[in-house]
């Protein structure tokens, strides 16, 4: 009776099956802990409802920490979920020594003949985004890494960087591919075909909370709809990554009015593929962060203003948004990342092994099998790259150990020579 209410309440955990190849919808809070989507929760929602993050079938916490045991930033983090395998800081989809091209689930995606789309409200080029369909030891090699998307064959691009520091130089060879190249929230409306890339700022895109309503750049949520849409038109299975890029900048400011307009947005476009998916059965929908930033935690609220309307204007939801924000009593411990475990939730196929994640690379294992039934990275296993890490650190202690004992050996001699002397 007790399972028969519990089906009941979750129609996606009685009509999922297991199979593949199914359609995998990952979205990636950048810097997104469980406390910072709680405070969204609060701001958007009230006591009134809950965070379409935090209601789906299954979740978990995972470890987020690089393949030193250390924190980790976003090129390493979006390289294990993109890749299933560990590496260093600063490496987008290479091994930690930057030798070995490591496949993205992206790439998988496409050998199987999927659709793929990339959504970021960051130029394109940073970090995430750039795990996914480009390989380089570094992720401030932004024009190698925009080489390397114009030769990617993604079917959606949307998101910023139309600067000649990030994709600009390379527009014209996606043209030539047959891209249809786009500029603006209009512009994206209109769309039907793919590929497309769309890029709307400079950079990255201005934050939400300065952005008008008449503004000519799309939001994360109108982004991740038309991307949908796209993908959905070709009648292949499709792989989409959405970034909520901001949430990050946000921490790294420790300003809760930037927080709560980026993570209420990535909220909104979370909900909107949720609420989709509850009718398509076959596609798997995960949403996780590359581990959190700013140590934050909400500490105590008493709100003046009501929650934001669907009837509410733009302006005026943005409005009240501000208003409940500076409501919110919060605490910031770092400008930096934390170890903090951050969440993982989903629906669909394979999404019930999320109970038995417990890092960033077991993501990549249940979007895989998803898409071709495999479990493991392409690449020699989690840990690749790990034992000459550990070589390293074992002669670096024993220089240490050699050339101490060398030293203090020396100084022992010249004071028994002092003595002497004197
Ligand atoms: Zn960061």
């Amino acid at each position: 009776m007790f399972l028969f209410a519990g089906f009941l309440l979750n129609p996606a955990v009685i009509i999922a099956e297991d199979s593949y190849p199914s359609s995998v919808i990952l979205f990636i809070g950048d810097g997104m802990g469980l406390e910072q989507i709680y405070f969204g929760q609060l701001v958007e929602y009230g006591l009134v409802d809950t965070s379409s993050i935090l209601s789906f079938p299954y979740n978990t916490t995972v470890s987020t920490i690089n393949l030193e045991g250390t924190t980790t930033d976003s090129a390493a983090a979006a390289t294990a979920i993109s890749t299933g395998v560990k590496t260093l800081n600063g490496r987008i989809a290479t091994n930690w020594n930057a030798e070995m091209d490591l496949t993205t689930i992206l790439e998988i995606a496409q050998q199987n003949g999927y659709a793929t789309g990339l959504v970021a409200t960051c130029h394109l080029t940073h970090a995430t985004p750039a795990a996914f369909a480009a390989h380089d030891s570094s992720r401030g090699h932004y024009q190698a890494i925009a080489e390397d998307f114009s030769q990617a064959n993604v079917s959606v691009m949307l998101g910023g960087g139309y600067g000649e520091s990030y994709i600009g130089n390379y527009i014209s060879d996606f043209v030539d591919q047959g891209y249809e190249y786009i500029m603006n929230r209009t512009a994206l409306e209109s769309v039907t075909n793919t590929p497309v890339l769309g890029l709307f700022a400079s950079g990255s895109q201005p934050p939400l909370h300065t952005m008008l309503e008449n503004s000519t750049i799309p939001t994360l949520s109108e982004m991740t709809i038309k991307a949908i849409d796209l993908l959905n038109a070709t009648n292949q299975p499709f792989f989409l990554m959405v970034e909520g890029s901001q949430i990050d900048w946000a921490g790294h400011d420790n300003d809760q009015i930037y927080l709560a307009h980026q993570i209420i947005e990535f909220e909104k476009a979370v909900r909107y593929v949720k609420t989709l998916a509850e009718q398509n059965s076959d596609w798997q929908v995960l949403v996780t962060a590359d581990h959190e930033t700013g140590g934050f935690s909400v500490e105590d609220y008493s709100f003046q203003t009501g929650i934001p309307l669907e009837t509410d204007s733009f302006t005026e939801k943005q409005a009240k948004r501000t208003a409940r924000a500076q409501e919110i009593e919060v605490d910031w411990s770092t400008l930096g990342h934390t170890n903090t475990r951050i969440i993982l939730a989903g629906m669909g196929p394979y999404t019930e092994q999320i109970q038995n994640a417990v890092h960033h690379v077991d993501t990549f294992s249940i979007m895989r099998q998803a898409i071709d039934g495999e479990i493991e990275p392409v690449e020699s296993g989690y840990y690749t790259g790990f034992l000459p890490i550990y070589v390293r650190y074992l002669i670096g202690l024993s220089s240490a150990a050699i050339i101490g004992s060398a030293s203090y050996l020396i100084m022992k001699r010249i004071i028994k020579n002092r003595k002497r002397k004197t």
